[in-house]
């Protein structure tokens, strides 16, 4: 790789970069890549970390020390002979911290407990109350602190509260901006939720967690370029480019569910008219189902009579009724004219689609990618699917969000290959952006 063509990395060992960018800084970029190695679950040497991560003995020790005195690494153990003596070997501590996920979901609310891998304690549901934030705030706390009593624990041991909100999120502020099905305005949730528990709080949108834990965890993992798209009650999506959750100036990008398809279209929650998520979301899926009962269609719908839900007809659509398939498969054409656009847009890996009708029924996922073929350019090689993640998703990305924010060993980028000043060998450098 030409000093040209170096990607903008604090670790890509250029010396100049080295000097101007400060001890400091590259003992945190090493100090990051030495707990991400070790917070994958392996149980490493020093020797071992020295070779993996191309630092010396002297600078391996030194990070090391001051991690086992922080409690974050332990000793486990002697490893196998390397060249006559055993070497000490060690582990990440899951029990160094813990972390706090709240999802304010539309119906439930949820609040997880874990330890510093992610790894779930304890969890509390609620039903949501809509239109009062105070009262929701308040239910988060009670929820936490029965969890955190379940297992013996206080909040002096939590290191950050991650929360996901179905809605615009201020992401510099940790404010809600609007959440419309939960009935938020201009809310101070991360202000108010720090005041009530006394630890650091973020707030993202939903759609964002909900990338984040996908690319980490789920179908999505390691891509560097790939969208998450939400149907629910709304549409959403979140772009991931260059491993990096798109956020937009403000928090607000990815509102693909109020791109205007349709004219004049049916109105939107927003107060508009003809938005995508009037033609492919629940409320469309519903209306849809309902039309086809009053027509007199032969169809297992018409059991369900006025209560149908999204998740119904895509439940019978499942079970082989064609009237329900073809309302999917409709509705998933309808989202495929906004996948279609994402993909001419961002060139994506992966389009994954998830919220509470993705994974029951094929034809909707179906009917995207027939729209999606046959209307964009040369991106439609973009593998899409539904997310297996289920509804935990937006809690286990509010405690991945809340651990990349509050501790930047947690926020490894990419590997990539470089050429090293030294030896002029090509090695593989971590990539970190702290
Ligand atoms: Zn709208």
């Amino acid at each position: 790789m030409s000093k040209k063509e170096a990607p903008p990395s604090p670790v890509s060992l250029k010396t100049g970069e080295s000097r101007l960018l400060g001890n400091a800084y590259i003992r945190a970029v090493n100090q990051a890549n030495i707990l991400d190695l070790f917070r994958s679950g392996q149980q490493l040497s020093r020797t071992d970390i020295s070779r993996i991560c191309n630092l010396t003995k002297p600078t391996v020790s030194a990070i090391v020390e001051q991690l086992i005195a922080d409690d974050v690494l332990r000793e486990a153990g002697m490893g196998p002979s390397e060249g006559g003596r055993r070497a000490r070997l060690l582990e990440f501590n899951p029990g160094s911290s813990t972390f706090i996920g709240i999802h304010f979901g539309e119906d439930t609310t949820h609040v997880a407990i874990t330890d510093a891998l992610g790894r779930k304690l304890a969890r509390r549901t609620a039903t949501t109350v809509a239109g009062k934030p105070d009262a929701s705030m308040e239910i988060a706390r009670v929820l936490i602190n029965e969890s955190l009593s379940e297992i013996h624990q206080s909040l002096n041991k939590v290191t950050a509260v991650g929360v996901s909100v179905p809605g615009l999120v201020d992401r510099q502020s940790g404010a809600c901006k609007i959440a419309p099905n939960l009935d938020w305005h201009n809310y101070p949730v991360a202000e108010k939720l720090s005041a009530l528990l006394g630890v650091d709080v973020f707030v993202a949108n939903t759609t964002q967690n909900a990338a984040l834990a996908e690319h980490q965890m789920g179908v999505a993992r390691g891509l560097q370029n790939f969208i998450w798209v939400y149907v629910g009650k709304g549409v959403g999506s979140c772009a991931v480019i260059g491993g990096r959750v798109q956020l937009g100036s403000r928090g607000f990008a990815g509102e693909i569910g109020h791109c205007k398809i349709e004219a004049p279209g049916v109105l939107c929650g927003c107060g508009k008219r003809g938005c995508l998520e009037t033609t492919c979301a629940n409320q469309a899926i519903v209306r849809e189902a309902k039309k086809q009962v009053d027509s007199g269609r032969p169809t297992s719908l018409s059991e369900l009579g006025n209560r149908v839900t999204a998740w119904d007809v895509s439940m019978i659509a499942s079970e082989g009724d064609t009237v329900a398939q073809k309302i999917m498969t409709d509705a998933g054409r309808a989202l495929g004219q906004g996948i279609a656009t994402l993909l001419n847009v961002f060139d994506p890996q992966m389009v994954v689609i998830g919220g509470p009708v993705a994974g029951t029924d094929e034809h909707f996922l179906e009917g995207v990618r027939d729209y999606a073929a046959r209307n964009c350019l040369e991106s439609c090689g973009a593998e899409i699917v539904f997310s297996h993640l289920g509804s935990d998703i937006y809690l286990i990305g509010a405690v991945l969000m809340a651990m990349e924010q509050s501790n930047a060993a947690y926020r490894i980028v990419k590997t990539t290959k470089a050429l090293d000043d030294q030896t002029n060998k090509e090695i593989s450098v971590r990539w970190s952006e702290l």
